[in-house]
Order: C-alpha cells, then sequence, then structure tokens
C-alpha cells in the first residue's frame, strides 16, 4: 500500500526576531501562511530506509540530500522510536516548493511523512504527540501540520491559528542561489548587536488586518526583520525587490530568510500579469495563494 500525504510551503507575513537566546535560538514572534505550492509525500513499507525526489515543473532539487540526512527520513525514523515500531519506509517526494528558499520545504516533507506513516503504519498518534514529534525536527514543521494562518512563537515551533478570511495572492520569485537560515541568522546577530531586546516584535497591526481582509492595512503591516541581514548577505537581492515591485505588485516581502521573494498581488489577474511581467524580465516566477489546508492526505493506493 502507498499513501501520499500533501504539505504546502509557508510564508511569514510577519516574521519578528528577538535576541539570541542562551541555547542558540532566536525567539520569534511571527505570522505563518499556508500558500499553494506543495510537495507531495508518498511512503510505502520496505526493507530500509530510502528517500527519492523528483522535481515538479522547474524545481531544482540537487540540493536535497539522499541519505539519511533527508529530513524525511528523519521523521519516519522519529515517529517509528515514539511508537516503538521496528518498521521502515521507502519515502517519494514530489517537491513543488524552491529549495533552501525560505519556504519551508523540507519541513513540509517531515510534516507530510509523519502524517503518511501514521496512516500507513495506523499508529492512530494523537495531534498533540504529533506537533510535540514536528516540534522536535524543527520550528517549522508544526506549522506544516496545521497550515492556513497561525501564529508562531517560542522558536516558532509554538502555533495557535489565528482568524484570516482574506484570499491573499502572491508572486514567488525563487532565487538560484539558495540562502543557509544559520547564517541569515548569524547576519542578524552582527546587524543587530545591543540594539535588540529578549521580546521580538508582535504582529498587532497584522492581526487586525487579517480579521477583516483589509488589503491596505495587509500591506503596510507586512514585516520580516531577517530581510535587513539577508540583502547584507546578498545585496543582488535588492534588484529583485524593485523588479517585483516595478512589474505591478503592491509590495515586495522576502520570504523567510530568503532568497526568494514574495510580490502581494491584489487578485489572481494582478498575480498572473506580475508574474508576465517578471518572467519577460528574466526572473523565474510562480503564483500562489493563501491561506491553504496543512499536510493531508491525497491518496491511498
Ligand atoms: P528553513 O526551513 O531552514 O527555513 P528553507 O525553507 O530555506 O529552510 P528547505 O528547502 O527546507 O529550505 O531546505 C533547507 C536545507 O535542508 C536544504 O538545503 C537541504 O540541504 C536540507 N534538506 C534535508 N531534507 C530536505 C528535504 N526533504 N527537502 C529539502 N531540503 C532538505
Amino acid at each position: 500500500m502507498t499513501v501520499t500525504v500533501r504539505a504546502p510551503a509557508k510564508i511569514n507575513l510577519h516574521l519578528g526576531v528577538g535576541a539570541v537566546r542562551e541555547d542558540g535560538f532566536h525567539p520569534l514572534d511571527t505570522v505563518y501562511q499556508a500558500v499553494s505550492l506543495y510537495d507531495d509525500v508518498s511512503v510505502s513499507d520496505s526493507a530500509v530506509w530510502s528517500v527519492e525526489v523528483e522535481p515538479v515543473g522547474d524545481v531544482d532539487v540537487a540540493g536535497v540530500p539522499l541519505d539519511e540526512s533527508n529530513i524525511a527520513i528523519r521523521a519516519g525514523r522519529l515517529l517509528a522510536e515514539h511508537h516503538g515500531v521496528a518498521r521502515r519506509a521507502r519515502i517519494s517526494i514530489a517537491k513543488g516548493i524552491p529549495v533552501a528558499g525560505g519556504m519551508a520545504g523540507g519541513s513540509a516533507d517531515a510534516a507530510a511523512t509523519l502524517v503518511a506513516l501514521d496512516r500507513l503504519w495506523d499508529l492512530q498518534t494523537s495531534d498533540d504527540d504529533l506537533l510535540g514529534l514536528a516540534a522536535e525536527l524543527g520550528s517549522d514543521v508544526p506549522f506544516a501540520l496545521i497550515g492556513g494562518t497561525a501564529r508562531g512563537t517560542g522558536r516558532g515551533e509554538l502555533v495557535d491559528p489565528v482568524e484570516d478570511v482574506g484570499t491573499w495572492w502572491w508572486v514567488v520569485v525563487p532565487d538560484a542561489d539558495g540562502l543557509a537560515t544559520l547564517s541569515v541568522y548569524r547576519a542578524f546577530d552582527e546587524l543587530a548587536g545591543s540594539d535588540v531586546g529578549p521580546t521580538p516584535a508582535a504582529p498587532d497591526l497584522l492581526l487586525a488586518a487579517l480579521a477583516v481582509a483589509d488589503q491596505d492595512a495587509f500591506a503596510a503591516a507586512l514585516r520580516n526583520d531577517l530581510a535587513a541581514p539577508a540583502l547584507m548577505l546578498r545585496p543582488d537581492l535588492r534588484a529583485t525587490a524593485t523588479d517585483v515591485v516595478a512589474a505591478g505588485a503592491r509590495t515586495a516581502l522576502l520570504s523567510g530568510s530568503g532568497p526568494t521573494f514574495l510580490g502581494l498581488a491584489a487578485d489572481q489577474e494582478q498575480a498572473l500579469r506580475v508574474r508576465g511581467t517578471l518572467i519577460d524580465d528574466g526572473h523565474r516566477a510562480l503564483v500562489a495563494t493563501g491561506p491553504v489546508a496543512g499536510a493531508h492526505v491525497v491518496r491511498y493506493a
């Protein structure tokens, strides 16, 4: 039997970052939104753990490890250990989420693998346990399970759904060269110095805009504290942001730790127009909408 689970990419509508903690993590106050770029993860029983990755469209999968360091295998092992079962699986990933782009594709795969193996092996893991295992795997993994729009605190792993009555349209502009999340946080520490306090900025204005789908207030409230450090490491990305706005987007927002840029569009039509202009300019560009569902089964076969 094969179970296929689909998990979405995430973007951060607000990413407030506080001073680095003693354990090396940064406290976050973030608002995630799940958007319509997906990885589909299929699992079936096997004598050994294995993972294979197929690109969807022109996603570059060269940076995805195919050994035990792949987060999907780590997720599978963790779930098996948690239940004390000695089972293994073959994992196939159809990857539609840009790799190392700040859209948490690896986290989506981890979340999808947890749900898929839970179903394949009929483990009936409780939601609380699933969220706990997800948090062990990475700060963004619990959100990939719940999807929608949610506030993340702690290091991003404590997730609470928030009211979001809008349908938001994004033009997603991936970059050919990935940006390592760790190096962006190091640059943040360097830039912030002693000016940043332990409490990250709260998303109050954004939450108010989401609750009534106020486009102007929403556009004005988007915030990413990792934008300055990411642009310090990659000054060339400023040109991408300029192109996104010149192509007609309302505003440009760096996705998480980058290098992917997001253009906010008023509706689907405008998003498609902006995408066309950016492609004519020589960029890769995709259209995505949010919020969408978290990891969910799409096929039993
Ligand atoms: P982060 O979640 O750290 O913000 P990201 O969203 O920028 O990361 P990902 O696509 O999740 O980027 O990948 C980050 C790195 O994780 C990759 O460069 C790759 O080395 C490693 N990795 C491990 N497993 C996977 C996986 N299943 N898919 C993608 N990358 C993976």
